[in-house]
């Protein structure tokens, strides 16, 4: 094996339980191919076992700390057994969820999504892309699946030098593939669905909603309905919204795949949809708001935040006497307090009194790890109007 020599910055990120080491901590860098590299300090002591992307600024992603491991076949299938193992118990509740979350997991850049009798992987690093054809044959092994796409069309993927593309691994995988999920059923598209398919990540998010929803209802950012379908079951009437009319025409079958006829599908711009609604005093009972990320990068987090406050601010206007909101955010630049800061300053503009009912994170198969903030990102406050 080659091995990188890393200074002692980098040396304290992995001490501090962060697995990345940046191109410009590398103090003399292996002369070969993306892979799996030894790691040493400056005085020559091993540190552990990287995965090498020579084209990424992240050039290191610690996944070994016994230097003697050689990450074959072997290794690879006791890792992702002793990870997937975590995930017993799942199936009680939903028969789509995260096999493999990487860095929250300790398998930097690797996402393994189950999806019923198939499996959703993103390979983000080229280091690991060295190791597909290992992490493909340990799945298979252990999750006997009837077939492995690889949603590996992340853009994140050209940092790394790497090829932006959807395909096929093995077997066989369908256009459609039937998501349960507490009680409810929706159409995953893992071809060509956002991230892998669906959103997994707000599973126990939605179900929370589905256990607290009454009324007349909206759901704001609706995509394939997800969240709107959890409403219905208790709601009187739903109200999806989404910009997209595909994202709206699944939403509505997956309404009658459940059985549901209480839904109405509206095709808009949310901000222009909530302003529209606190002019004619519509008032709703439960309100859900999933954006999509609003600040993707650091220098957008500004304008971001602005974005957040405005709907945020909207939604509360529009709540009914009692009435609850449920409002997340799945920017990682937009921290926890900021989400906090956010919320407060929304509410007191709102002129309501708003009450914090429960503070919301990321389910336990999308493992933050402390040390490792971006393995977090999702932010969700359940939130009720106290006042008349
Ligand atoms: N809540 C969904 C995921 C939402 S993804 C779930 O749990 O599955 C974000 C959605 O917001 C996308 O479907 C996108 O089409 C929609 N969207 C983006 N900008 C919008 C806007 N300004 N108004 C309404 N919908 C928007």
């Amino acid at each position: 094996m080659h091995t990188a020599i890393v200074s002692n910055r980098g040396a304290r990120r992995w001490d501090a339980g962060h697995p990345w080491i940046y191109r410009s901590d590398v103090i003399e860098r292996p002369a070969t191919d993306a892979g799996a590299v030894r790691v040493v300090d400056q005085r020559g002591k091993p540190l552990g076992i990287a995965l090498w992307s020579p084209r990424s600024e992240i050039s290191l992603r610690l996944i070994e700390r016994d230097v003697d491991a050689t990450l074959d076949a072997t290794w690879w299938r006791h890792k992702l057994e002793h990870v997937i193992a975590r995930r017993a118990g799942l199936d009680a509740e939903a028969n789509a969820y995260r096999l493999v979350h990487g860095e929250g997991d300790g398998l930097p850049s690797l996402i393994v999504d189950r999806y019923d009798r198939w499996l959703v992987v993103q390979l983000m690093s080229a280091g690991l892309e060295h190791f597909r054809t290992e992490i493909v044959g340990a799945l298979r092994d252990i999750a006997r699946p009837q077939g492995i796409l690889a949603r590996n069309d992340a853009s994140l993927r050209v940092k790394e030098g790497l090829a932006t593309e959807v395909e096929l691994l093995d077997g066989e995988v369908p256009d459609e593939i039937e998501v349960h999920e507490h009680g409810v059923r929706y159409l995953a598209a893992p071809w060509r669905g956002q991230k892998t398919g669906a959103f997994l990540d707000q599973r126990e998010n939605r179900a929370l909603v589905g256990r607290v929803a009454r009324g007349r209802a909206l759901d704001c950012f609706s995509y394939h309905g997800s969240f709107a379908l959890h409403l219905a079951r208790r709601a009187d009437h739903v109200t999806a919204l989404d910009a997209s009319a595909h994202a709206l025409t699944r939403a509505e079958e997956n309404f009658r795949r459940n059985g549901l006829d209480n839904g109405t599908f509206v095709e808009a711009n949310a901000f222009e949809y909530l302003k529209a609604r606190e002019r004619d005093r519509t008032r709703f009972d439960t309100i859900v708001l999933d954006p999509p990320a609003f600040a993707k990068t650091r220098p957008a987090l500004a304008a971001g935040l602005r974005g957040y406050k405005e709907i945020n601010l909207r939604a509360m206007r529009l709540l009914a006497p009692g009435g609850l909101l449920f409002t997340a955010s799945c920017s990682y630049h937009l921290t926890k307090p900021l989400f906090l800061e956010m919320l407060e300053a929304a509410a007191a503009d709102s002129g309501r009194r708003v009450v914090l009912r429960e503070l919301r994170g990321q389910p336990v198969d999308h493992p933050e790890v402390l040390t490792i903030p971006e393995t977090g990102y999702i932010k969700g406050a359940l939130l009720e109007a106290t006042d008349g």
